[in-house]
């Protein structure tokens, strides 16, 4: 059965946070470990700032059902990696077969992450995003695979599991390769329309709805198409001048709208994308990758000043440095 003990210095090498947890080297489950990939999870708990890895003690002695250790390592709410385990881990169950991953014993193909939020009512936090795919970048390159080898949970499952919730895999797996190219510095960051700290502002004509299960976070506001100025604004803190992807993530119905504009106040203007709600919901969508200027400003709308019919919607918008 083979180890890698190389993984703290590697992570650390790559500029991780790491914790050891107790005798990592010797704590494993028995069997082949042979890892050609690693795989994302999310635990299902709850963390914040002041609890930020709640599923910490499962993860290392397991459960009444599952012999711990149960991942390699664990990503607290503040990104950093604790690692649990050199060797074999009960995290992925039987692969179906993903990408270059053939199906098969899962926990012998597949290095673990798992990421600790619960998935369901909160999202993975940036911080725990951005060290995740450092981490994975650093530890494929170690294996000498690329970035393809990077999967989710729910890409590899036999049984319908659904982690990690709220992030595109494949837009995961860019980031990663980009890491692994020497370029982005993989800087993202998140606005949801319920981002406290004056980061989403809207007036009061912008109603509030959590009716589709589509929606990012708890809600989304709403509004009728107007030919008057009355946009919902995303501020980020914008690290360095350079190019940002802006995703944005709306859920999709019948009734909403045919031509949102969004805008995007690049560092030579505003410039327009228009996108259908009616379709294409529940996920990152890429509007365009753009030029922005460094510092914290307003840095995307969704306008309400469509020719189309149908509700706009403004949910969540994400920058990522590219
Ligand atoms: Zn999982």
């Amino acid at each position: 059965m083979a180890t890698i003990p190389w993984l703290v210095d590697v992570l650390r090498g790559a500029g991780v946070q790491v914790v050891v947890e107790g005798d990592w080297l010797n704590r494993m489950r028995p069997g082949d470990f042979n890892p050609i990939g690693v795989l994302w999870h999310h635990t299902a708990s709850t963390s914040s700032a002041t609890n930020p890895h709640p599923a910490l003690n499962i993860c290392i002695n397991g459960r009444s059902d599952l012999a711990g250790p149960l991942c390699q390592a664990l990503v607290d709410y503040h990104g950093v990696f604790h690692v649990i385990s050199a060797g074999r881990c009960n995290h992925a169950g039987v692969s179906g077969g993903s990408g270059p991953i053939p199906a098969g014993d899962g926990n012998t193909l597949m290095i673990g992450w798992e990421i600790d939020y619960n998935g369901v009512s909160q999202e993975m936090t940036a911080a725990q995003y951005n060290a995740s795919i450092v981490a994975t970048a650093a530890v494929l390159t170690r294996l000498g695979r690329d970035a393809s080898h990077a999967r989710g949970h729910r890409e590899t499952s036999t049984t319908g599991k659904i982690d990690p919730s709220f992030i595109d895999l494949n837009v995961m797996r860019a980031d990663v390769a980009a890491r692994m190219a020497g370029g982005g510095t993989a800087w993202s960051s998140v606005v949801d329309n319920t981002t406290t700290t004056g980061r989403f502002t809207a007036s009061g004509n912008w109603g509030v709805s959590s009716y589709s299960g589509q929606r990012y976070g708890a809600d989304y506001r709403y509004a009728d198409p107007v030919a008057a100025s009355d946009p919902a604004w995303y501020r980020f803190n914008v690290p360095a001048a350079g190019n940002y992807r802006v995703d944005a993530w709306w859920p999709a119905n019948s009734g909403y709208n045919g031509a949102t504009p969004y805008i995007v106040a690049t560092s030579s203007g505003n410039r327009t994308v228009y996108v259908d709600q009616r379709a294409n919901g529940g996920q990152w969508r890429t509007l365009g990758t753009f030029a922005l200027p460094a510092g914290d400003a307003d840095r995307v709308a969704v306008s309400r000043w469509s020719s189309a019919a149908g509700l706009v919607i403004a949910d969540a918008v994400r920058l990522t440095r590219v």
